[in-house]
């Protein structure tokens, strides 16, 4: 039997009403906040990843699906969305008809790492990217924006770190400063920072093994070399934050795993999934658009986990013991305190009520099936969720039938209920019956659903 790919995999049915919710959730507030969709290619040209995400980084070193096509051109299929959309900022010289602009997207990524929980090869992110504005309140906004999104989804137990990478001013001061540190600690070094320490010091501030991680505890911090344009612009970020009562933490630490990040960065931690881990990551990328070949452009996003996102929300969910009745979520006791915090978070949970048949159509005989499914068809078109069934079995089955499916009604249609032109729909929850003729069923039930 042929399986998915080791850390591909299928999401199911079952599992799709949050992802469909969240996507909703997101596009919605994405929206609210005056973003556009872009979407982007899953595959580019190698070098764009090679030339953005850096040389020396992990994704560039070890994680791409890189392969030549039949013409021998370097092919990648695209390990984050960043590098794809400048290009296409780029490319469509989109800048010339509005300097602003903001941009999101959804979709797969592929990073050939190990697979674990909460990382996969083929994973989802949900992408913003601002073009055009240096001012640190879209820093803040872009923040602001992670947490109402996570407000809207009813999450709490995140949390946002923040840094400042500094610029290319202060940069080379602060480069100065680590490489003679570095020196001092060489033999803690594993070979990777090592080799990081020629091309990209900063790198090895991100270095995940722990032996590099204890030697750089001590580290210099890029927040102590700042050029006062870049502490002015962090320490505005920071108040402007305060001020939106968005919590915050400053972590030193925090250099992200690509090359082309300057000034603010960021990543929303959780501890949800087990160890700590990121579900949102992004900065400024200030050099990044003249470096791909495009004019000098302000630059800054953030690549949201879509899957470590579901997951968390779907651990939630369980904890909250939703109980899911006739169509709509019903929380049960005990639990409303935290849902009611926010009426957003019950829009997010209403998106996530299953969506179960409005009714069920049983024909009983060859010529109630015919009927049944033309009916079915007449009222799935006029979006009243119904369903049928086309295999003669008996009243009693299909009625257990309509159980199994959650139907909110059914409608008998048997050969005599035909001939005496009177169908009978019949409420599950409530047992009330009404007859309806076969002239024009669809407007009837449309109006007993009260759907006109
Ligand atoms: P990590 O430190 O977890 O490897 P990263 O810094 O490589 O994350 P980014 O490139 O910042 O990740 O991507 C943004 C977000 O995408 C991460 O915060 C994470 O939630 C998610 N992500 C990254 N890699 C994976 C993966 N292999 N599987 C699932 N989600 C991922
Ligand atoms: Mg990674």
């Amino acid at each position: 039997m042929i399986q998915t790919i080791r850390g591909f995999r299928d999401i199911l049915p079952e599992d799709i009403a949050i992802w469909q919710a969240i996507e909703k959730t997101a596009s919605k507030l994405f929206e609210d906040f005056g973003f556009k969709e872009i979407r982007i290619p899953i595959m580019e040209k190698t070098e764009l990843f090679a030339r953005s995400i850096g040389e020396t980084t992990d994704i560039v070193e070890k994680e791409m699906y890189t392969f030549p096509d039949r013409k021998g051109d370097k092919l990648t299929l695209r390990p984050e969305a960043t590098a794809s959309v400048v290009r296409a900022y780029i490319q469509h010289n989109m800048g010339a008809s509005d300097s602003v602009q903001k941009l999101y997207t959804i979709g797969p990524m592929f990073r050939r790492e190990r697979p674990q929980k909460g990382r996969y090869r083929q994973f989802y992110q949900i992408n913003a990217e601002v073009f055009g504005i240096e001012s640190p309140y879209i820093d803040a906004q872009l923040i602001l924006i992670l947490n109402e999104l996570f407000k809207r989804l009813g999450l709490s137990e995140l949390k946002a770190h923040i840094n400042s990478l500094g610029c290319k001013e202060c940069r080379p001061t602060f480069q100065k400063e680590l490489l003679g540190f570095l020196e001092g600690k060489k033999e803690h070094l594993c070979e990777n920072c090592l080799r990081r320490m020629d091309k990209n010091p900063l790198r090895t501030l991100d270095c995940k093994v722990a032996e590099c991680r204890e030697a750089l505890k001590d580290a210099p911090s890029t927040l102590n070399h700042l050029c006062d344009n870049c502490k002015e612009h962090f320490e505005t970020v920071k108040s402007v934050l305060t001020e939106q009562n968005v919590e915050f933490t400053v972590d030193k630490t925090l250099v992200r795993g690509l090359d082309y990040y300057s000034r603010t960065t960021f990543e929303i931690l959780t501890t949800a999934l087990g160890a700590q881990s990121a579900v949102a990551g992004g900065g400024r990328y200030d050099a990044l658009i003249k470096e791909l070949g495009g004019p000098e452009t302000y630059g800054i996003g953030f690549a949201i986990g879509f899957d470590r996102l579901a997951e968390i929300v779907a651990q939630m969910i369980n904890a909250k013991d939703v109980e899911v009745k006739d169509g709509s979520a019903a929380i049960s006791e005990g639990n409303t305190d935290r849902l009611s915090q926010s009426n957003t978070s019950s829009d997010f949970m209403n998106l996530l009520s299953p969506k179960v048949p409005d009714i069920f159509i049983i024909p009983l005989g060859e010529k109630a099936i015919r009927l049944a499914y033309m009916w079915t068809s007449a009222l799935n078109i006029a979006g009243i969720r119904t369903e049928t069934d086309y295999s003669g079995r008996s009243l009693k089955s299909l009625m257990k039938r309509a159980d199994k499916i959650n139907a909110s009604n059914v409608l008998i249609a048997g050969d005599k209920e035909i001939e005496d032109n009177a169908l009978v729909l019949r409420n599950m929850k409530t047992k009330e019956q009404f007859f309806i003729t076969t002239d024009n069923p669809v407007e009837q039930i449309e109006t007993l659903l009260n759907r006109v």
